[in-house]
């Protein structure tokens, strides 16, 4: 895996413009707290109570205020740089895991976005562990949130990175599933804490029948499988009506609450 990972990694720097002076400026960005994180909480339907919460990192721009990551991600993702901000979005985590701790307040899970490239890092489930030791925090808490943004290539590797996380103690989430190339063989080979139904499918359960049915399907094969099933994108009511009869556990959505520093 580490040499395969190793492939991808170079490639990737190779065809991005990975430039270790951009690499130090964002290093320092990072130290200055310039990156926030935001929390957007996810409910059970069942029992409507918040269960956990998503971490999403914003940029704060002196001028122009608070950026999301639609605006930075995808380059940061190009010149090989994302892990950085992903590690110190996993320490944030674990730093407000522990604050609720030490203030004796229940713990909630929180997940943690890491991109492809991430995944791809040298050592990742090392380093993440070494920023966990700091906190030692209970790592059924703390969970990752991965995409299937990979080649066909690539999956074989995909899974088995995400074993090595499942094996280190962290949940595992796939998030996005629904949204371009969805694989169930995946569900077959990855004990998978949690999926995330994209919100395209979810925005689709009104206008189109067939969205309706393959929800269905996808929430069916969640619960036989034993993967806690999540709905992103919620924004009204009538969504989450649907949703509730059509099996779904948990929702996520600006019908709860937006993301909250
Ligand atoms: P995601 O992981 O799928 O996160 C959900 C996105 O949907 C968030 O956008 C959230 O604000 C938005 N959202 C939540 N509820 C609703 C709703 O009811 N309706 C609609 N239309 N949107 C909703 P955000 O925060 O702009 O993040 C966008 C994407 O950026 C995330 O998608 C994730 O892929 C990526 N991202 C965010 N934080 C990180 C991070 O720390 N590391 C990495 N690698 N990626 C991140
Ligand atoms: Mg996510
Ligand atoms: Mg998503």
């Amino acid at each position: 895996v580490i040499a395969k990972q190793n492939f991808y990694k170079r490639e990737e720097r190779e065809s991005g413009r990975y430039n270790p002076h951009r690499m130090e400026g964002l290093k320092k960005v990072i130290q200055q707290g310039l990156f926030k994180m935001y929390l957007q909480p996810k409910a059970e339907i069942s029992s409507g109570r918040v269960s956990g919460a998503e971490a999403l990192v914003r940029f704060e721009d002196e001028r122009l205020g608070i950026i999301g990551p639609d605006k930075f991600i995808p380059q940061l993702e190009r010149e090989g740089m994302i892990y950085a901000v992903d590690l110190y979005m996993f320490g944030r985590v674990c730093e407000t895991l522990k604050s609720w701790m030490d203030q004796g307040r229940p713990l909630l899970m929180i997940s943690v976005n890491f991109s492809r490239s991430t995944l791809l890092e040298e050592n990742l489930t090392e380093q993440v562990e070494e920023i966990w030791e700091k906190y030692q925090v209970p790592k059924e808490y703390i969970e990752i949130e991965i995409t299937e943004s990979f080649g066909e290539m690539e999956r074989e590797t995909l899974v088995q990175i995400g074993q090595r996380i499942i094996e280190h103690g962290f949940r595992l989430s796939l998030d996005d599933f629904g949204a371009q190339y969805s694989n169930i063989a995946i569900l077959s080979v990855l004990p998978l804490h949690e999926l995330k139904l994209d919100k395209s499918l979810i925005h689709g359960l009104f206008s189109s029948d067939n969205t309706r049915i393959v929800v269905k399907h996808f929430l069916n094969l969640c619960k036989e499988l034993g993967i806690q099933s999540v709905a992103e994108g919620v924004e009204s009511a009538e969504q989450l009506d649907i949703l509730r009869e059509l099996g779904c556990g948990y929702i996520q959505g600006y019908y709860l609450n937006k993301p909250v520093p």
